[in-house]
């Protein structure tokens, strides 16, 4: 029901275009699929995966001759379920870290604003509100606000937190901070990076350095690369997104924000065109507002 609430806006405005797009109209037409495609790409889905499930949908309307507009939303409700099926992620419930990698490293990348401190100290919640000790490292050292805002959730969620003065190397953070995760017997760590763009091989040299360091405390890590985007910028996330996967591997998503916003159905556009796994959603600015995402339910809300 949050995860309801949460996407309100998204799911109404959905559904308003779409029952728009088809009043009146019994068969599923060339106008119907051409104010269909309008109705997806200013839900934000993005025009290449729009395309994509256009394409589908008329594929059945070929092979059935006849599809009726009463259908449409069953179908394409199937189609988007499809399409996030493609990743294999999507269908916990619960926030889960695998029982047999201590520390459970996660590493978290993002621009400055999208909410990432935030979505950490929400994480740090959940994992800890289970009884996991949780760490936090604050190797966004490029602004001294950073550090102080993730020492802000530090103390809320009451947790330990490593951090240096700022200008400090990123690295040499995240190296103490796992140094001192094992020392603590820390179940998970979780690592804020610097959320500057502006120059791609800086940002490339800086996390792989900082993931390099990491490795010589506790083999393989991180365990996670998590990109948090801000999804009430709709295609903007999707660029960020792009440029972060050139630059690390990401291997999840936190799509923030999808609170008080239309454009929800960029989680659709990105999972699709990435093909990277969106972990969790963030539906408020509160310590509870942030969910496992799971596709089904997802799905469920834009469709009911
Ligand atoms: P950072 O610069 O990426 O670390 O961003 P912050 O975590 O500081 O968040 C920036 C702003 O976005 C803050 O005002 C947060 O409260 C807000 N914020 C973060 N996540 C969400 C969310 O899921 N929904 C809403 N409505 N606001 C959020």
């Amino acid at each position: 029901e949050t995860l309801d609430k949460g996407l309100e806006k998204s799911k109404s405005s959905f559904f308003g275009k779409l029952s728009k797009a088809v009043a009146g109209k019994s068969k599923v037409d060339d106008d119907v699929l051409d104010d269909l495609e309008e109705v997806l790409v200013s839900s934000d889905v993005g025009v290449n995966t729009t395309l994509k499930v256009i394409e589908r949908i008329e594929a059945r309307v070929a092979k059935d001759k006849y599809l009726g507009t009463d259908e449409l939303n069953t179908i394409l409700r199937e189609e988007i379920a499809s399409l996030l099926s493609e990743t294999n992620l999507g269908e916990e419930t619960d926030f889960i870290i695998p029982q047999d990698k201590k520390p459970y490293v996660i590493m978290v990348v993002g621009v400055n604003g999208v909410g990432k401190t935030t979505t950490i100290g929400k994480l740090a919640y959940q994992f800890k509100k289970q009884g996991l000790k949780v760490v936090l490292g604050a190797a966004d050292t490029f602004r001294a606000a950073a550090i102080d805002q993730l020492q802000v959730w530090a103390d809320r969620v009451d947790i330990p937190i490593v951090k240096q003065s700022m200008g400090s190397d990123p690295a040499s953070v995240a190296f103490d901070t796992l140094k001192s995760a094992v020392t603590q017997n820390a179940d998970v760590v979780i690592i804020d990076t610097a959320g500057r763009l502006h120059n791609k091989v800086n940002l490339m040299n800086e996390l792989t350095k900082v993931k390099r360091v990491m490795q010589k405390v506790v083999d393989n890590t991180p365990n996670d690369v998590l990109l948090v985007l801000d999804g009430s910028t709709g295609q903007n996330a999707f660029e960020q997104a792009k440029q972060f996967t050139a630059a690390t591997e990401v291997t999840s998503l936190a799509v923030t924000k999808l609170d008080g916003t239309a454009k929800g159905g960029v989680v659709i556009g990105i999972s699709d065109q990435l093909k990277i796994p969106v972990k969790y959603i963030g539906v408020g600015e509160g310590i509870e507002d942030l969910q496992v995402f799971n596709k089904f339910e997802f799905v469920d809300s834009f469709f009911k």
